[in-house]
């Protein structure tokens, strides 16, 4: 397919319609107020209805996607999601429900939510949640304002610093420096975990809060993070940790038994929302005891079965968000909990485990892991450009889309280099790892018999190698 055929707006034909309606008895101005009149018809394509469904659905063909390809991408969790959930979600009582109804009239919603929230707390041993942020990073943000509510209500006001690893989610600094807080960058050692006399050597008095993510990017579990929990708390901060890979631990730990103060997770990723497309998310934060009243309002309140959303509570950092946040992926969430039952969710992180490893191994022949040792959900591999004509992270990526698979996610983390991050998630089958580790091989091979080839690629799609130094020096965001 060509992507240079004109397309939108262009493919307009003066007068061509798709549906005619039947002139109205009487002229619009005899309904509406002269003000609210069209000085000139809207400038909108000309097409007849055939060509608006063709076009869209060969757009929707250019695209790779999870409901056709593999997803691979690291960090991100592009799995499955069952489809019984989005029916649930979508039943009237749930999707209908008006934002400003009074509590008495959505008492069902309600306990959903209020119902979710326990089972968060007794999948990560915290105390309390609040489902109203609505991404991983919103989360973020909304622990660090807690963990800043709580040195403020100790009259601690020297605690300006947070320490973050540098294996974190490249949303962990960026967070705390929109919270207010300076960000101080904790190396990591060469076996991928924080290293530890760096951190205590870091930690002072100026120090609210260290934050992990866990599993860290390059995939692994950070072993001392009992340790590191006590070092945090031996110096009067917080640990906060990044759960958004949570289909990592589901079942098998729960962080507040590791030292946890606060905790966000991505219920789009993990728990039976897509991730990515722009749709709505969520990323609900827990927190141990002692900092629950600091949660945002309005707070899921029960009395004698009876639920009711509190507006005001002393100590609250405030509103995050407006209404109880994005109802539908936590009652999606629910659902897949509901749905799981105890003992098939460990399955979940145990095949996410699983399949990681067994990417990894199939490969490490050829791709060396950044650290050898296995991972948890996801692997961090490498290129060797000098010992296989030049073969780039990029270019593996880019010829992976000519075997029919996304890439994944590349030059990620910063801290390896020519990394490719890959996530296969606990929803994909040996058959499709199968054929995505040999399109890896071949693509390895193929460098080495005709690299010109793996350069140039992709060589099937519509767009081939784009221009990203032009694009960001001259970007040209409109249409046309
Ligand atoms: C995806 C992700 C985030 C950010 O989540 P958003 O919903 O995209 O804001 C933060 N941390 C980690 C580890 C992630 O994988």
């Amino acid at each position: 397919m060509n992507l240079s055929e004109k397309i939108s707006i262009e493919k307009s034909v003066p007068g061509r319609r798709g549906l005619v309606f039947a002139k109205a008895a009487k002229p619009a101005s005899a309904y509406l107020p002269a003000g609210a009149l069209r000085k000139a018809p809207p400038r909108l394509p000309e097409m007849g209805e055939f060509e608006v469904v063709r076009h869209y659905t060969r757009l929707s063909r250019l695209n790779f996607c999870l409901d056709t390809h593999l997803y691979p991408l690291g960090s991100c969790t592009m799995k499955y999601n069952p489809r019984a959930n989005e029916e649930i979600a979508a039943l009237d009582g749930f999707a209908g429900a008006h934002p400003c109804a009074p509590d008495s009239a959505v008492q069902g919603t309600l306990e959903v939510l209020h119902r979710l929230e326990k089972l968060l707390c007794e999948l990560t041993g915290l105390a309390a949640f609040t489902l109203q942020p609505a991404a991983g990073a919103h989360g973020e943000f909304t622990g660090i304002l807690v963990a800043a509510a709580y040195h403020r209500s100790r009259k601690d006001r020297k605690r300006v610093e947070i320490l973050v690893a540098d294996s974190s989610h490249g949303t962990n600094p960026a967070s705390a420096a929109l919270g207010g807080f300076s960000v101080r960058t904790v190396a990591s050692r060469p076996d991928g975990r924080l290293d530890m006399e760096a951190l205590k050597a870091a930690l002072g008095p100026q120090t609210a809060m260290v934050m992990l993510t866990v599993p860290n990017t390059l995939g692994l579990f950070e072993g001392q993070i009992r340790q590191i929990a006590d070092a945090a708390h031996a110096a009067g901060a917080l640990l906060y940790m990044d759960g958004a890979n949570f289909n990592a631990l589901l079942g098998l730990a729960k962080p507040a038994d590791f030292g946890v103060d606060i905790l966000h997770l991505n219920l789009h990723k993990s728990f039976s929302t897509p991730h990515g497309g722009g749709g709505p998310g969520s990323g609900p934060v827990g927190v141990a005891a002692a900092l629950e009243k600091f949660l945002p309002v309005p707070r899921i309140a029960e009395k004698g079965g009876t639920f009711a959303l509190q507006a005001k509570a002393a100590g609250s950092i405030g509103r995050m968000r407006s209404f109880a946040g994005n109802t539908g992926v936590a009652i999606k969430a629910y659902a897949y909990l509901r749905g799981h039952g105890a003992e098939t969710l460990r399955s979940i992180a145990e095949n996410a485990i699983l399949n990681a490893n067994y990417a990894r191994a199939k490969l490490k022949d050829l791709f060396p892991p950044a650290v050898d040792e296995p991972c948890m959900h996801e692997c961090v591999l490498r290129t060797e450009p000098e010992k296989t004509n030049g073969l780039k992270t990029l270019d593996v990526a880019k010829r992976l889309l000519d075997h029919g698979f996304y890439a994944p996610t590349i030059y990620f983390p910063l801290i390896v280099h020519e990394a490719i991050m890959i996530e296969p998630t606990e929803t994909e089958t040996k058959e499709t790892l199968d054929a995505f580790v040999a399109a890896l091989r071949a693509i390895h091979a193929e460098a080495l018999a005709d690299p010109e080839k793996v350069h140039a690629a992709p060589h099937t799609l519509p767009v081939k190698r784009l221009d990203e130094l032009g694009a960001a020096r001259n970007p040209n965001v409109a249409w046309g």
